[in-house]
Formats: structure tokens, C-alpha cells, sequence
């Protein structure tokens, strides 16, 4: 069976161990079926999410003109606290602005490699965590708007993470920390501005990974200079494929190639 298509980010549903799906044009493949079966991976072009051209990708899916472009590109997206539209300031496009960033937005800790503090939708936990390979996460405050879930953010990264290890992550090198711990401790450097959305009575979300085998020494699949690549799949975490020779590849990284999959 051969499916072709442009890669976006896996679709994930929560269940006792994740459920991963990849919307390849014409199929949809459950790609929990693939675990323990040998699959290729095949490079086949590029096609931007946004113009479907065939350009190089540049950043998110995006060719180089729609990344500097296109309202869902903006800096805000990746820095929530350049929000503007709770001021009524466009950015890119006011009207898109104000549907995304005037919704409930959730600051939360997860740790996925070490404890790190994150902003997403709320409609999008626990998806966010999922797509971090996260084991676990909490919510620790809930906005009105992006911009107030972004400053807390920044306020909150001088004393805990922003980033993980994503190797660490896909080694299974975890610890199991109290999140609600963190939280109250972290309670005492929200803004002002952002204090009243505090929430203080939740408990942790644990996540499991449909995973065979973690490898010891993750190496990343760089489909580009390794147009094809032949592997046995023993898991998935976060958005990577695990293989049995311990390549692993993300496919949210990879997003806008075009590839084939044989299975
Ligand atoms: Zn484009």
C-alpha cells in the first residue's frame, strides 16, 4: 500500500494510550496499526500549507512570502505576549487577530523533559500536550486573551523552563514531578494584571505514549538529504516517529513535503 500526501502534524485523540492519525489527501492512516511493521518514507516535493505551491518550505509549512504574509504566521503566535488585538491594533489582519487571540487562553506547565511553562487555546489542551510528548501537565491559569496568558508566560520563564530536550523526551528519560507543587510555588509571579485567573484547585493530566521501544541515542531523519528512509516503527511520542534503529522523525518539523509512505 502506497499513500501520498503533504505532511501536516499528526491528529491525535486522547484515549488510554494516545491515538495517532495522519491525514495523507486521500487516506487517513491510524498510525498506531503501523507500530512493530516496517514502513518507507519517500521525499517527494514541497507544498506550502498556505499557497499549495511548490516552494521550499520556510518556517511552520509555510514558503518563505506566506510565512512573512499570512495572519496564522505572525509573531504573536509564537510570541503570545506581541498580542495586540485586546487593544483593537492589527498586526496582520484585525479580524483574524481578534477571532484567535479574544478566546480563553491557558498557561500551563508541562513536562515532557523537565517542567516548562506553555500558552495554547484552551480548545487545544490537551492536544498541545500531546504534540510536546508531554507525560504530564496542569493548568495553572486561565485568560481572557492571549496577550495576558503571554506576559504571564514570560513572567513565569525567569524561574521555570520554556524549552525541552527533546531528546531527553524521546530517550523516556523522565521524572514524575508534582506539578501542583510548581504551581503554588510559581503562584507569586503572576502579573498583577493576571493574578485573579490563577486556577489553584486542578489536578495533573498524565499522558501515555504508544510506544514498543524508546531508543538510547535518538538520531533525527532528515528527509531532505535522506530522501528515503526504510525503518521499523516501535512508537510514537509527541509528533515523532520512533524507529527500531533508533532514527527518529518529527513530522510536525517536516510539515509542508510532500511524501510517500509504503507500508
Ligand atoms: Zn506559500
Amino acid at each position: 500500500m502506497i499513500y501520498q500526501g503533504v505532511l501536516k502534524k499528526m491528529m491525535t485523540e486522547n484515549a488510554a494510550e494516545i491515538l495517532y492519525y495522519l491525514d495523507m489527501n486521500t487516506d487517513f492512516i491510524n498510525m498506531n496499526q503501523l507500530i512493530n511493521k516496517e514502513i518507507t518514507i519517500n521525499f517527494v516535493t514541497y507544498e506550502c500549507l498556505n499557497c499549495h505551491l511548490e516552494k521550499k518550505i520556510y518556517r511552520q509549512g509555510f514558503c518563505k512570502s506566506c510565512f512573512f504574509e499570512i495572519p496564522s504566521a505572525a509573531d504573536w503566535i509564537m510570541k503570545p505576549e506581541l498580542s495586540k488585538a485586546h487593544l483593537g491594533i492589527e498586526d496582520r489582519d484585525l479580524a483574524y487577530e481578534q477571532a484567535v487571540q479574544l478566546k480563553p487562553h491557558i498557561v500551563y506547565l508541562a513536562n515532557s523533559s523537565n517542567v516548562k511553562v506553555g500558552v495554547t487555546r484552551k480548545q487545544q489542551v490537551p492536544t498541545r500536550w500531546i504534540d510536546q510528548g508531554a507525560h504530564e501537565a496542569i493548568e495553572i491559569l486561565e485568560a481572557p486573551n492571549r496577550y495576558l496568558a503571554g506576559i504571564t508566560e514570560v513572567a513565569l520563564k525567569d524561574y521555570v523552563a520554556d524549552k525541552t530536550n527533546w531528546r531527553k523526551m524521546l530517550k523516556n528519560d523522565i521524572e514524575d514531578v508534582d506539578l501542583v507543587a510548581w504551581r503554588d510555588k510559581l503562584k507569586a509571579f503572576i502579573p498583577e494584571e493576571a493574578k485573579e485567573y490563577f486556577i489553584d484547585d486542578n489536578v495533573e493530566t498524565h499522558i501515555n505514549f504508544p510506544v514498543v521501544k524508546y531508543p538510547e541515542k535518538p538520531k533525527s531523519l532528515n528527509l531532505i538529504k535522506t530522501p528515503k528512509y526504510t525503518g521499523k516503527l516501535v512508537g510514537i511520542k509527541g509528533q515523532y516517529l520512533i524507529f527500531e534503529d533508533e532514527t527518529v522523525f518529527n513530522v510536525r518539523s517536516n510539515e509542508g513535503l510532500v511524501v510517500s509512505i509504503e507500508v
